[in-house]
């Protein structure tokens, strides 16, 4: 049976780009297909400063947000990275694979570093060194499939390469695993700021839809959205970033293309208020489901606890063969 993981890092509130990018999918179609693993990878949100009250508080909003998006732990595995020592156990072996040039080409680095260093802060070792820990998540678990948006397919290209390499080197240990984004909303873009992903870690909330934003809130957001100047409402991802992300978004929602919308709408504001409430609707199942979960914290601690020991299952005897062909 195929092997799925993938995670989510709590940095800050699930958002739309999370929801359409990833986790729809995990719930709608992966969990169904396949033997699916879906962290919530809290040792990745260290890498950055971070506040340990907000990552304990964040990890259980994502765990019950991907609960309330449908993901159903009869079907899959939801788990916390940090439950399980497998992760930091391989992410050590695979440094002892990965060079220290791989890691500073990577974009994601690049773009954080400077970000950390702007502000005046140190960039932490394990910023460098994340990708290697993503992936330990992948390989423990001998994963064929990672579903994730288009923004970690170089941090999957690099867990490939660490696969092929470590099987060179010591012996076939790791299945070598392939990124699969979705056909649309790959890269979901703030709604301010339409050549920047809209992504939770960001300080600055405006372009971002949050799962938990209110409707009216939803709305306003969109409705404030950055258009282009141009004629038409069409589709042109490169020349007309803003309006083709409404587009996409609204194609999300509906299940269909962006192309097939493109010269529909004869305004930016009827565009907008279409995807304004597709969203709505959208989210709205998933927030109720949230509310229902809120209400039963014990509920969601017991699925964790469970996954984590399911999950430690699966990935133990893997992590036990790699410390085996590096010769320990
Ligand atoms: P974030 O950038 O929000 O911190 P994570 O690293 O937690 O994201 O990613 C969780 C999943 O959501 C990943 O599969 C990632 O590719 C996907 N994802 C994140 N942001 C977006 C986006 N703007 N559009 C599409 N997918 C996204």
């Amino acid at each position: 049976m195929t092997r799925i993981f993938s995670g989510v890092k709590p940095t800050g509130h699930l958002t739309l780009g999370n929801y359409l990018g990833a986790v729809r999918r995990w719930a709608d179609v992966d969990q169904h297909r396949a033997d699916a693993l879906f962290c919530i990878v809290d040792l990745h949100a260290l890498t950055v400063e971070h506040d340990p009250g907000r990552v304990r508080r964040l990890s259980r909003q994502a765990a019950t947000l991907l609960l309330a998006s449908g993901l159903d732990p009869k079907l899959c595995t939801v788990f916390v990275q940090s439950h399980v020592d497998e992760h930091a156990r391989l992410s050590y072996l695979l440094e002892c694979v990965a060079s220290d040039g791989e890691m500073r080409r990577m974009i994601q680095y690049k773009e954080k570093a400077a970000v950390e260093r702007a502000r005046g802060g140190s960039v932490r070792l394990s910023l460098l060194t994340y990708p290697v820990l993503m992936a330990a998540d992948i390989l423990a678990y001998g994963a064929d499939e990672v579903p994730v948006g288009d923004d970690q397919t170089q941090h999957v290209e690099l867990t490939r390469d660490l696969a092929v390499r470590f099987n060179q080197r010591y012996g076939h240990t790791f299945v070598v695993p392939r990124a699969t984004p979705p056909a649309v909303a790959a890269r979901v873009m703030d709604l301010q700021a339409p050549t920047s992903k809209m992504g939770k870690s960001h300080d600055v909330g405006a372009g971002i839809i949050y799962l938990l934003d209110e409707p009216d809130v939803i709305r306003k957001k969109i409705m404030r959205a950055v258009t282009d100047s141009g004629q038409g409402v069409v589709y042109e991802r490169e020349a007309r970033p803003g309006v083709s992300n409404l587009l996409e978004i609204l194609a999300a929602c509906e299940g269909g293309n962006p192309e097939a919308l493109s010269g529909v709408y004869e305004s930016y504001g009827a565009l907008k208020k279409d995807t304004a409430e597709a969203v709505v609707e959208l989210l709205r199942p998933v927030q109720e489901r949230h509310q229902e979960l809120c209400a039963d914290p014990a509920y969601v601690e017991g699925v964790l606890r469970d996954g984590a020991e399911k999950a430690r299952e699966k990935a133990r005897p893997r992590v036990d063969a790699a410390y085996r062909a590096i010769g320990l």
